[in-house]
């Protein structure tokens, strides 16, 4: 495959790489610097924070922008909570590539003798303190038919298979929710439960290669508005066991995955803030997802990382949003619709 889209998107990401400069802006303090400050709030778990204001409205402000960058794009806008059904998501092969990461959500659905060895197991439990607590009650919980949402595209698909054969135009839809992925981490940027603001693709080859290469555009733009350092690199998903290398390694190779990295807290790599993905014909063929031709439909999605973006720029702008440059305060609590106008008028590719 060696469509002019990908050599495009190939482009934008060798224009953006600077191989031979050293890697720098990353501040392994911010963690706990974010924490003294209280614009995160620990909870005693790797990767699982509370947001103060500051942050919570950080992050909706940039997902207005992000609507503002995506206003032209007609989407269909859709929310889920942040589970999804336990069905679908057998359907959709996550589990072969990442069962490291999935969460599935138990609940009790015993009797009366059922609660009662549930209690004496909590009280085993509890008995030893703040220490390493065993997992005995859960003996006694059983799976829900809801799992937690990996990404926020996956309860896309299914839905849009549901719907019957696409128009000639295909579909973009619109999708915001927490997603769980099992990966505790010191690095604030690794949470456990994380937004993702997605656009979806599904159509045509063409259409959804050309997606993809509208949003690394207008993804770069964006946080080159925001003033943060970045570049766009060609990527793959950590696919698990000895056969994920593999898989990975021909992602690659196919050029599948882009993703925009800046700097935030990792000494050693700067963090994706945002990804752009081809599936190919990957879900249209799980759920039988047809073009209008009757053709299996392809599909794409840009996935924005809210609380890695919102990282990023406490990272970069200082902990004081008073203080933030005036065009990234003029972008986020200005009049963003003409600066974000400008950007689009100055890209390459057509709305
Ligand atoms: P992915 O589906 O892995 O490409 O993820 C889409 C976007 O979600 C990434 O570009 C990140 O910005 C964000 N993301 C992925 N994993 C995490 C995580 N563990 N914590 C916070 N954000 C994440
Ligand atoms: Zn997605």
């Amino acid at each position: 495959m060696n469509m002019p889209n990908e050599q495009a998107a190939l482009a934008v990401a060798e224009e953006s790489a600077h191989p031979q400069q050293p890697y720098t802006g990353s501040d392994p303090t911010l963690r706990s610097r974010l924490v003294e400050a209280g614009i995160l709030i620990e909870t005693g778990e790797n990767g699982l924070y509370g947001r103060s204001e500051v942050f919570e409205d950080v992050v909706e402000r940039l997902n207005k922008v992000i609507t503002l960058l995506g206003a032209d794009q007609q989407a269909e806008v859709l929310r889920f909570p942040p589970a999804m059904r336990r069905h679908d998501f057998e359907d959709s092969e996550y589990l072969k590539s990442f069962p490291n990461l999935a969460g599935s959500i138990h609940a009790f659905q015993g009797n009366d003798r059922g609660h009662h060895r549930l209690l004496e197991a909590l009280d085993r439990t509890i008995a030893v303190g703040d220490e390493e607590r065993s997992d005995e009650w859960m003996d006694q919980q059983k799976p829900t038919r809801l799992v937690l949402t990996p990404a926020a595209c996956y309860p896309v698909y299914p839905l849009i298979a549901r719907r019957g054969k696409l128009a000639e135009a295909g579909a973009i839809v619109d999708v915001f929710a927490y997603c769980f992925r099992h990966e505790p981490s010191i690095d604030p940027s690794r949470m456990q439960m994380f937004r993702m603001r997605e656009y979806i693709r599904v159509g045509s080859p063409q259409q959804v290669m050309a997606f993809r290469q509208k949003w690394i555009e207008r993804g770069s733009m964006l946080v080159r508005l925001l003033q943060l350092p970045f570049e766009i690199d060609l990527a793959n998903d950590p696919f698990f066991g000895r056969g994920g290398k593999i898989v990975a390694d021909s992602q690659r190779e196919q050029q599948l995955k882009f993703e925009l990295l800046v700097p935030v807290a990792t000494p050693d790599k700067p963090t994706a803030c945002l990804s752009f993905n081809y599936h190919m014909e990957h879900f249209g063929e799980i759920w039988k997802i047809k073009q209008a031709d009757d053709q299996l439909a392809h599909t794409a999605c840009v996935g924005f990382g809210m609380e890695r973006t919102t990282l990023a720029l406490f990272r970069h702008h200082g902990l004081d949003v008073a203080q933030w440059p005036a065009p990234v305060r003029a972008l986020l609590w200005g009049d963003a619709a003409p600066m974000i106008a400008e950007g689009l008028a100055s890209l390459g590719t057509p709305a």
